[in-house]
């Protein structure tokens, strides 16, 4: 390996700057040449690719969002799209290419793997639906931003003595509704993965609660279910409690990567330069049982996770 294309695609998270900048200087270190492919696959297959230096990365471990931009790309998904990508990559000198993203992302780089460019996936997303990985880059900070915005509507909720639902990201994966559910205290939090929504069930809670003093109501509620500002006009017309509901939307995905995000995210960009250098090929980085390890990439893309039905038992135990 001689040198090394480094891309950020699909779904942007905070901490994929710390991983790029772990990248290149990891490779610069070992004597390797970087090049920087902006706009993921989109922007490898419009050329726009650049020499990246040590100072390419200066002052962007504390940012969040990605310096390489992001993209999502259909032409990517065609055999042709990924011909004239792996095209690019040997008339560029690029032997190895490092692809942060999400399963989407792995998909495109096994795909670029299978003609003979090197590939090495690393997690990035704040939905942590990856499931071959316990962590993913992005998650801890996107946590962190929903639980601070969470106490904050719980504030306003507890001096009026509302019910709130907060609608949380993660698209399919109720990760960060159960994590901030169980952080926040929430007194009900509604997962994609356990649909069994009974609203009348949810109103019922929510008038047996205000009997036993509660002055407030939580609903943390996943984005995978959605539709949090009906939900909230059936179940005030239902309680007659104000119910009120607020999207915490896009601040999620940004700010500032935590420091697990930051050390996380370098100690798996370090890796998958050494998994290039060792020719591995079509591989992802993964953190799984305290340590970082890889898996190949067909395999990866077959394993599947559920959340822990433990957590879901605590977080509904602790809010009684
Ligand atoms: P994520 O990586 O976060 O899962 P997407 O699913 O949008 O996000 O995937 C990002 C990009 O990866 C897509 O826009 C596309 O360019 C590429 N990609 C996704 N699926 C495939 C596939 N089956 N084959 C090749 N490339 C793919």
């Amino acid at each position: 390996i001689k040198t090394i294309g480094v891309l950020t695609s699909g779904g942007d998270a905070p901490g994929m700057n710390a991983a790029i900048r772990a990248v290149v200087r990891e490779a610069l270190g070992k004597g390797l040449k970087v090049k920087g492919i902006k706009r993921g696959y989109a922007g490898l297959l419009q050329e726009e690719i650049v020499d990246m230096e040590v100072r390419s990365v200066s002052d962007t471990i504390q940012r969040g969002g990605t310096i390489l931009q992001t993209a999502r790309c259909k032409e990517f998904t065609t055999a042709e799209g990924q011909q004239k990508g792996a095209e690019i990559c040997r008339k560029h000198g690029i032997d190895g290419v490092i692809v942060i993203g999400g399963d989407g992302s792995f998909r495109g780089a096994q795909k670029l793997a299978g003609l003979g460019i090197n590939t090495i996936g690393l997690p990035g997303t704040i939905d942590l639906d990856i499931a071959c990985t316990d962590y993913t880059i992005g998650f801890d900070t996107a946590v962190n931003t929903a639980m601070e915005a969470i106490d904050k509507v719980r504030d306003t909720s507890t001096s009026h003595e509302r019910c709130s639902i907060i609608e949380v990201m993660g698209r399919g994966a109720g990760y960060i509704a159960l994590w901030t559910g169980i952080a926040n205290g929430a007194e009900d939090i509604l997962l994609p993965e356990r649909y069994d929504y009974d609203e009348q069930k949810l109103v019922n809670h929510i008038i047996e609660n205000r009997k036993r003093g509660k002055q407030h109501h939580i609903i943390i509620n996943a984005e995978g279910i959605g539709h949090s500002s009906s939900m909230a006009k059936r179940i005030e017309a239902a309680t007659g409690i104000e119910t009120r509901a607020t999207i915490l939307g896009h601040m999620q995905r940004g700010g500032s990567p935590t420091c697990k995000d930051r050390v996380y995210a370098s100690i798996m960009g370090a890796y998958a330069v050494d998994l290039l250098c060792k020719g591995a090929t079509n591989r992802v980085v993964a953190y799984r049982g305290g340590e970082f390890v890889d898996f190949d990439i067909d395999e990866a893309l077959a394993m599947k996770k559920d959340i822990s039905e433990y957590q879901f038992e605590v977080c509904k135990n602790l809010s009684i």
